[in-house]
């Protein structure tokens, strides 16, 4: 694959990046370079007595019990049948229950492979509803994931559609608790909203071990992702980690992150991690009370020394706008905004006022030469909206996008970039080739 995806496979907690990439596009494309990263492990991660690990595009746990074992998350069908055997070498015990900390499909992909005929799976009441949110919207994800994740195309889609099969439904769904005892261990199910509306929390507290699924990354978090998300809303994520925290965890087990250990550790990253999200929306709220619009808050507002938690996978500024959007929609108190035309319907007119686009790109090469490469991106907007095959500006782009994704530390970011160069890339080498003969007969 192109530049980016080795980048993030060699940064494992970035592992996570994958995250929500529908299996639709996991299987089979890029999937196999994903598989390869994590090839090297050999047998499970033995996190204490009762719990293993199986690591991957997101992680499946085996937790033991002497009446019979249970499964938090499945992660996709491509790995499912690596951490099958991975966990079944530690126990081949039948499954009573498979947990999903939520219906992303990187969680949901590999139930299939775990399930028996008895075995219970367990969701918050607000899987099913997330499910067919995915499938209703399954076309547009495909297509902005592969961009985000750096996948290849075409994708296909009959996998996405495969999970919206009854084998994929639960047989609990729960509000707010659900509580059930399985041999030694008690297992307390908790409602976590945060990065979806069905995740849920798992407490057990005879191994003081806490999962919360996807609410927590080593990277500031996603508020909003570019693939397009339902809004997140930082107050429920925030309470959902506050509930975890209460529980004074010795243990904490993420989807996409390695175990985490120690009680006071724990406290401190999910308290710092609860600060960021906290410091971000207040911050965005006071401004949006104060009339500055979304554009000023996502330049104005940076996390506190303290509280910089890396934006390698989450980006304060998308998650600025995403909460800004989400509390309150896409209205900018601009009278055009209220209707249809765009600002890229009077373009054409700038570039006639300017002379023509060449002057244009002109000056579109001076930000890049001084470093202004946003509103370089502006201005050859500006010519390719009315004239999307001019090859000068095409190159610039190019040379723009390249010199941001060498300097991205987001791995999303270099997803896009590196799309946005394949576009222009290809529009490119359709100038550049020769036109065909014409049939007689035309
Ligand atoms: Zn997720």
């Amino acid at each position: 694959m192109p530049a980016v995806l080795p980048r993030f496979c060699g940064v494992m907690p970035l592992a996570m990046m994958l995250i929500a990439v529908p299996t639709a596009l996991g299987q089979g494309i890029a999937q196999q370079n994903i598989l390869q990263a994590f090839a090297n492990e050999k047998e499970a991660i033995k996190v204490n007595d009762h719990i293993y690990q199986a690591s991957g595009f997101s992680n499946t746990y085996l937790v033991t019990t002497s009446d019979g074992n249970v499964i938090i998350d499945t992660s996709t069908s491509a790995f499912a049948s690596r951490h099958k055997k991975l966990l079944q070498a530690v126990s081949k015990a039948p499954i009573k229950y498979i947990i999903l900390t939520h219906g992303h499909p990187d969680h949901i992909g590999g139930i299939r492979q775990w399930r028996g005929p008895d075995t219970e799976v367990i969701a918050q009441a607000n899987y099913p509803a997330f499910r067919e949110y995915h499938h209703r919207l399954m076309g547009f994800h495909a297509r902005r994931a592969a961009a985000q994740y750096n996948l290849a195309l075409p994708v296909t889609l009959s996998a996405a559609e495969e999970l919206l099969r009854p084998e994929y439904d639960a047989t609990i769904t729960f509000e707010k608790e659900y509580t059930f005892k399985l041999g030694e261990l008690t297992f307390e199910l908790h409602a976590a909203p945060g990065e979806t509306q069905d995740q849920l929390a798992i407490w057990i507290p005879e191994l003081k071990t806490a999962f919360l699924g996807d609410n927590y990354y080593e990277t500031f978090p996603n508020i909003y992702t570019l693939r397009g998300t339902e809004f997140r809303s930082p107050v429920l994520w925030i309470k959902s980690l506050e509930m975890v925290r209460s529980w004074h965890p010795d243990i904490l087990l993420g989807s996409h992150v390695a175990p985490i250990k120690g009680a006071k550790e724990i406290e401190t990253r999910l308290t710092n991690y609860i600060e960021a999200i906290r410091y971000v929306d207040n911050e965005t709220v006071k401004g949006m009370n104060a009339g500055k619009d979304v554009h000023t808050l996502m330049r104005e507002i940076k996390l506190p020394d303290e509280l910089k938690i890396g934006e390698q996978y989450g980006r304060l500024t998308w998650s600025i706008r995403g909460i800004f959007d989400g509390y309150v929609g896409w209205f900018d108190e601009q009278p055009q905004t209220m209707y249809a035309t765009p600002a890229s319907s009077v373009h054409a007119d700038l570039v006639e006022l300017a002379g023509g686009p060449d002057g244009i790109v002109k000056k579109a090469r001076e930000h890049f030469d001084s470093g202004q490469l946003e509103e370089t991106l502006q201005l050859l907007d500006v010519v390719l909206n009315p004239e999307p095959t001019h090859a000068e500006a095409l190159k610039l782009r190019i040379e723009t996008c390249t010199l941001l994704n060498s300097r991205a530390d987001n791995v999303i970011e270099q997803g896009w970039l590196a799309e946005f160069i394949r576009r222009d890339e290809r529009a490119l080498k359709a100038l550049t080739k020769p036109a065909k003969k014409r049939s007689r007969a035309s």
